[in-house]
């Protein structure tokens, strides 16, 4: 009998549905042994029963034996549809950077609720001040919360988006009974650049700054752009992003600094904390770095790492 598969979207961008999408001939390879009974990106499937006038009470999500998740938790409805799929798959699986860590949207961490309405409804030059909206949008939670602070997370997927290769591979892992052969290093364990201790900066260069390279010449004859004093997460990055085929971190092979959308290494790593001893020992100034936060947070705001500046007294 085929692997009943369900896949939701909450605070989502979509891009960890493509990343699926992506698995190409794989996909099709993998097809008949999969029945998805849920994916609203793809297939036409109701919450509140099929004939689409409010056929039933509770939301429906159909029994699976995996269940793939992608985003994180924003508001009452994805909190919802969250519960709902953990009460009805047997496995879940937290797909993409998103739901492992908050992502991009957890970016609004920084902000209070009240702070953010304020900001986007009434202090925007560009539109009419209105009220904060409550009829059309479900109610806010308090932040944007990674999954498995709301509920238990069997496995996670990394990435912005994950790698097909590894979707693949968690798939077929299920498939198997096994545990899913993931990366668990860093980025930098993946990037062949050369590296040859402290860099003669001190402090962090721009990040759209350029780094010094030769375009006629290997990746692996490019000098480790941290050492060039630009602000490249890789150290406090888990691998992934190149696939299974051992090429060089995707954006170190266009020669720009990784921003460090796979997360922490450990699932439960801090990337600032650990990438501000980084710098420390690459003899570059801490305080040189500009928004802090922002940068260094950009994709694991959740878990209460990114949080609302206390009021300036
Ligand atoms: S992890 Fe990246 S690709 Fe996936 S939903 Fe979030 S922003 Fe989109
Ligand atoms: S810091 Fe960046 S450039 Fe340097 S080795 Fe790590 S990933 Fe490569
Ligand atoms: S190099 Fe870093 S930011 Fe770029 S895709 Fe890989 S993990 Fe993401």
């Amino acid at each position: 009998m085929a692997l009943r598969v369900a896949e939701e979207g909450l605070s989502s961008c979509s891009g960890c549905e493509v990343a699926i999408l992506n698995l190409g001939e794989r996909l099709l390879a993998l097809a008949p042994q999969l029945d998805f009974v849920h994916m609203p990106l793809l297939m036409d499937h109701k919450y509140f029963g099929q004939l689409g006038d409010g056929d039933l009470k509770r939301l429906e999500i159909p029994q699976a034996e995996l269940g793939l998740v992608s985003g994180g938790v924003r508001n009452q409805e994805h909190l919802e549809v969250l519960q709902a799929m953990r009460a009805n798959c047997g496995t879940l699986v937290a797909l993409g950077t998103c739901a492992t860590h908050g992502g991009i949207p957890a970016l609004i961490n920084g902000l209070a609720n009240a702070e953010l309405m304020e900001r986007y409804y009434r202090g925007c030059e560009t539109n009419d001040p209105a009220p904060d909206p409550t009829e059309t949008v479900p109610p806010f939670l308090e932040r944007v919360y990674a999954l498995d602070e709301k509920v238990k997370v069997d496995i996670y997927l990394p990435g912005c988006p994950p790698h097909p290769d590894h979707i693949a591979e968690a798939v077929l892992a299920f498939l198997e009974g096994r545990e899913p052969a993931l990366p668990h290093k860093s980025v930098c364990d993946a990037c062949p650049t050369v590296r040859q201790g402290k860099g003669q900066l001190k402090s962090v260069r721009r990040f759209l700054q350029n780094a010094q390279y030769d375009p006629a010449k290997p990746i692996a004859d490019m000098r480790c752009l941290l050492e060039q004093g630009l602000l490249c997460m890789g150290p406090v990055t888990r691998a992934g992003c190149s696939g299974a085929d051992g090429e060089a971190p995707r954006c170190l092979k266009a020669r720009v600094p990784c921003r460090g959308c796979y997360g922490p290494v450990r699932q439960n790593g801090n990337q600032m904390l650990d990438m501000l001893n980084a710098l420390a020992s690459n003899g570059i100034d801490i305080k040189t770095l500009p928004d802090r936060a922002g940068g260094l947070l950009r994709f694991s705001g959740a878990h209460g790492r990114l949080r609302p500046r206390p009021a300036a007294k």
